[in-house]
C-alpha cells in the first residue's frame, strides 16, 4: 500500500484551519497542525472528537525562523518529513494608513509572509530529495484588489504571491507545485463579528450574494494537492463568489 502523505497545516487550529485539517484528516492523509497560543487546543480536540479524526499539533511561532527549525525536527522526529505544505497562519492588525504603528506593520508581515521562508524553507530540502511535494499559500483578495485600512495586510498578502510564482519556476522540476488561494470574505467567527449593516453592505458588492464557506477553501486546497493537478503550478486560485476577478 502507498505510504499516506503527511501535510503540515500552519494555523492549523484557527477557523479556516481547522477545516483544512478535519478534510484532510478524513481523505486520508496524516495531519500536523501548528499553533502558537494554547487558548484554541481545548475547541480544536473538540471538534476533532466530534468528527472523529486524529490531527498531530505542533507548537511554533511561524514568525521566528530558529522556532519554525526545530518544530520541524520534531515533526520528523514523531511523525517523518512533509509532503504537503499549506502556509495558512495570518494575523490582521488593520488601521487607516496614516495611524498604523510601525509594530502593526512588522507583525503583520512577519505573520503573513516572512512565515512562508521560516516555514517553507527547513522543509523544501526533503520534498526535493523524495522528488514529490505540493505547496499552497493563503492568500487574500484583499492583495488582489487591494481593501481601505489593511497596506499592512494588503503589501504581506501580495508577496505571497510573488513568492509563489517564484519558488513554482525553482521547483518544478523537482514534481514540486507552488500555489496560491486567495479568499474573499469566509464565514468564519471573524466575519460573524462583523456588525450586520457593515456585512449587508459587504454582501452587496459579493455577486454570489453570500460569504464563502470553509469547505469552499478546502476543496480549492484539496484540488491542488491531487496526483492529477501535477502541471498547475505558479498559479493563484480566486475563492471569492465573483467579488474580484483577474
Ligand atoms: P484565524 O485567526 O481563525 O486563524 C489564524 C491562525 O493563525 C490561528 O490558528 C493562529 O494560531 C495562527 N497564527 C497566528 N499567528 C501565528 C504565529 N505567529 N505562529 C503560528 N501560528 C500563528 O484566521 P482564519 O482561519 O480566518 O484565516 C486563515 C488564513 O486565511 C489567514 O492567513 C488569513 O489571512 C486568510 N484569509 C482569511 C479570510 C477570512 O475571511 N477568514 C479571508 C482571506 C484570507 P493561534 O490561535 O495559536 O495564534
Amino acid at each position: 500500500m502507498a505510504k499516506k502523505r503527511t501535510v503540515l497545516v500552519t494555523g492549523g487550529t484557527g477557523g479556516i484551519g481547522t477545516g483544512i485539517c478535519v478534510q484532510l484528516a478524513k481523505s486520508g492523509y496524516v495531519v500536523c497542525a501548528n499553533y502558537l497560543f494554547d487558548e484554541e487546543l481545548a475547541r480544536f480536540a473538540q471538534v476533532l472528537n466530534e468528527e472523529d479524526v486524529e490531527v498531530l499539533c505542533f507548537k511554533g511561532d511561524v514568525a521566528d525562523y530558529a522556532s519554525c527549525k526545530s518544530m520541524y525536527a520534531q515533526i520528523k522526529q514523531e511523525v517523518g518529513s512533509i509532503d504537503i505544505l499549506i502556509n495558512n497562519a495570518g494575523i490582521a492588525r488593520d488601521a487607516m494608513f496614516h495611524k498604523m504603528q510601525q509594530e502593526m506593520w512588522c507583525d503583520v508581515v512577519n505573520v503573513n509572509l516572512n512565515s512562508v521562508f521560516n516555514v517553507t524553507r527547513p522543509i523544501v530540502d526533503d520534498m526535493i530529495a523524495s522528488g514529490w511535494g505540493r505547496i499552497v499559500n493563503i492568500s487574500s483578495l484583499v492583495a488582489q484588489k487591494g481593501v481601505m485600512g489593511v497596506a499592512n495586510y494588503g503589501a504581506a498578502k501580495a508577496g505571497m504571491h510573488g513568492f509563489t510564482k517564484c519558488l513554482a519556476q525553482e521547483l518544478a522540476r523537482h514534481n514540486i507545485t507552488v500555489n496560491s488561494i486567495s479568499p474573499g470574505y469566509i464565514d468564519t467567527s471573524l466575519a460573524n463579528n462583523i456588525r450586520e449593516d457593515v456585512k449587508q453592505k459587504i454582501i452587496d458588492q459579493i455577486p454570489a450574494g453570500r460569504f464563502g464557506k470553509i469547505e469552499e477553501i478546502v476543496h480549492a486546497i484539496a484540488f491542488l494537492l491531487a496526483d492529477e493537478a501535477a502541471y498547475i503550478t505558479g498559479t493563484n486560485i480566486s475563492v471569492n463568489g465573483g467579488q474580484y476577478m483577474d
